[in-house]
């Protein structure tokens, strides 16, 4: 399966960390009744759900946009030797298969000019920095990291008020802002004519997707304003990490009106591979097609 694909002159490649079933759908959606999870199924069954273990089949992966100007990554995973008390299954990782997918890019870690993250949850993160004699250290030693203000105010706010709760924030953002290679902006921010953020709040306070490309040939990288194609089916859905459900809902109905039924892309980050795709209406929802 290729992890490469265009979109007008822009070469985008995705770099899977993993791709596994992970969460029971009825605790991840916590409004979601069986009654409707089972009127699903035949669609969601098996690509978006496991038929053996019943659990979402979920990817961890980074988004890298190549410009004619510049390297973008997008969101990078979970990382390698953090302690992550409270996900056993991403603790203390090691594992090289994400190094490996980011090198079968031909690129390498001094190629990237920038790394975004939608939002600063603990699998969009880890990847900023890397163990290098005990200290943690940007992995990506030339990148400008690209973080929405209000998300970083929040999070550091909380890390202070209750520190050692947000372990993720500890190792994986505050080592890039003490190394001043922080890039702090709105979630408006254009960095060029093909690449500018889009706020999608709701997931998290100041969650933005990344639009890329020029008009009749783009595509929205939406990190997680979106998990599973059932929340296109039912907008409203909201996963249960969501910082606010209400706005969650209503970023995603607005965003998915405007793109229905055109030939912007959504590059989702948690969908399984290939992850992206196109939607049209379903009743008074969406079908997300893939492509
Ligand atoms: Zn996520």
């Amino acid at each position: 399966m290729s992890t490469t694909f265009t979109v007008g002159d822009l070469t985008i490649h995705r770099v899977v960390e993993s791709e596994a079933p992970l969460f029971d759908p009825l605790t991840f959606f916590p409004t979601l009744t069986r009654e409707r999870l089972d009127e699903n199924l035949s669609w969601l069954r098996p690509t978006f759900i496991d038929p053996v273990s019943g659990q979402l089949m979920l990817c961890i992966q980074s988004y890298v946009v190549r410009t004619k100007h510049h390297n973008i990554l997008i969101d990078s995973c979970v990382g390698n030797h953090k302690e992550r008390a409270n996900y056993p299954f991403w603790n203390q990782m090691e594992s090289d298969r994400y190094e490996r997918n980011l090198a079968a890019t031909g690129l390498t870690v001094d190629d990237i000019d920038y790394v975004m993250c939608t939002h600063m949850h603990v699998d969009h993160v880890g990847w900023n920095t890397r163990l290098d004699n005990g200290r943690w250290v940007p992995t990506f030693p030339k990148a400008k990291y690209v973080f929405a203000d209000r998300e970083l105010a929040f999070w550091t706010e909380k890390e202070r008020n209750d520190p050692g709760k947000q372990p993720w924030i500890v190792d994986s953002v505050l080592p890039i802002v003490a190394a001043g290679r922080q890039e702090v902006v709105t979630s408006h921010h254009e960095l060029s004519d093909v690449v500018r953020l889009i706020p999608t709040p709701g997931h998290t306070i100041d969650h933005f997707s990344v639009q890329i490309g020029k008009p009749g040939a783009d595509a929205i990288i939406a990190g997680d304003m979106i998990h599973s194609p059932i929340q296109a089916r039912y907008p409203e859905l909201a996963m249960r990490a969501d910082y606010d459900r209400q706005q969650s809902g209503v970023t995603r109905r607005a965003l998915f009106d405007r793109i229905c039924d055109t030939s912007t892309l959504l590059c989702t980050g948690h969908f399984p591979s290939p992850s992206t795709g196109r939607l049209t209406r379903w009743e008074d929802g969406f079908r997300f097609h893939t492509v």
